[in-house]
């Protein structure tokens, strides 16, 4: 459904075009490559999944973004994630040019999220508040001041997640706790999930969280994808969440798989076509569709 949104907008732009560049064969992010990848071609717009050895140099993967950086087909980069460990990674992110930086990986796009002005808003916490909006809505709550003053607590607290996920319910007038391992080793975790009304959970531990962890009531979003091997050898996708005790006490809690992950893919591709439309001088002429509309609140799509 949101990829149909999608392709209305990508067809009133020339060069919309997303570049995802994996360094070495780690599994997962190379699915997510695929995914990305089957995704920009369903929509019509270019796609180049980049691939660069596991022993590539600091200099290859920065000779790579430049020369995505000058590609006019190119309006978006995704540099995936884990990079093999010699590789500086703050280095390379840096290096991604900005206006092409659909995750906000880079410093100044990062600052620009956290000063409450992003350029572009990264897909995972993005997605969290796509779903959450969405709940609201359909539950006939006023998304303008369903945030307002509540309890939002998030647990993970990594640059891609987390800490973005915080810095958007705090644009949205949310009560922001923000937990990780350490408040887990002070054995308070639960203390602080306790008090939460929106509970977003982005750890990767499969079934951190449980009903005993949760306030009566509350929306839970489980960002969490983890592989777990079933005694017959088969692997499945759970989250963060515990499913079965957290459902009996909360409002709402989202699934996994399915909930966040589809959610975030389609929103990589939302940025490069809003990449595009911006370097087009169109970014202004939204359409009003959903995603559009979130994009808005965010300030996304302020000149
Ligand atoms: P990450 O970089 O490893 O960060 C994990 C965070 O969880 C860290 O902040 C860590 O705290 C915290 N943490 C670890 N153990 C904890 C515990 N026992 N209690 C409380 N906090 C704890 O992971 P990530 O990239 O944010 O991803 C988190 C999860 O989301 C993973 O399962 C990942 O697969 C999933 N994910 C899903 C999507 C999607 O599209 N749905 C996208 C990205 C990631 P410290 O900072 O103190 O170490």
């Amino acid at each position: 459904m949101l990829l149909a949104q999608l392709a209305d907008r990508a067809r009133d732009v020339d060069q919309a075009g997303i570049a995802t560049l994996l360094v070495g064969g780690d599994e997962a992010a190379a699915i997510y490559q695929r995914r990305i990848d089957r995704g920009a071609r369903e929509l019509g717009i270019a796609s180049r999944p980049e691939r660069l050895p596991a022993d590539a140099s600091f200099g290859q993967v920065v000779g790579k973004l430049a020369e995505l950086d000058v590609d006019p087909e190119i309006s978006g980069i995704l540099v995936l994630r884990p990079l093999p460990s010699h590789l500086p990674e703050a280095r390379i992110l840096r290096a991604i040019p900005p206006h092409k930086d659909v995750e906000a990986q880079h410093p100044e796009n990062a600052g620009l999220l956290a000063l409450g002005t992003p350029r572009f808003v990264p897909s995972t916490p993005a997605a969290a508040f796509v779903m959450l909006d969405s709940y609201m809505r359909e539950t006939g709550r006023e998304v303008e001041t369903a945030y307002d003053g509540v309890d939002l607590v998030v647990v993970g607290r990594s640059n891609n997640v987390g800490k973005p996920a915080a810095i958007l319910g705090l644009a949205r007038n949310a009560t922001v706790i923000s937990c990780h391992r350490h408040t887990a080793d002070a054995g308070r975790l639960a203390e602080h999930t306790l008090l939460a009304d929106i509970l977003i959970v982005a750890v990767g531990v499969p079934g951190l969280i449980t009903g005993e962890m949760v306030r009566p009531g509350a929306i839970v979003v489980d960002v969490g994808i983890n592989p777990v091997t079933e005694p017959d050898g088969s692997v499945r996708l759970v989250g963060d969440v515990d499913l079965d005790s957290t459902i009996a006490v909360a409002e709402a809690v989202s699934p996994v798989p399915g909930g966040v992950g589809p959610i975030t893919d389609a929103w990589v591709l939302h940025n490069a076509i809003l990449a595009a439309q911006r370097s087009a001088g169109a970014a202004r002429h939204a359409d009003g569709t959903h995603l559009i509309e979130t994009l808005g609140r965010f300030g996304v799509l302020r000149p």
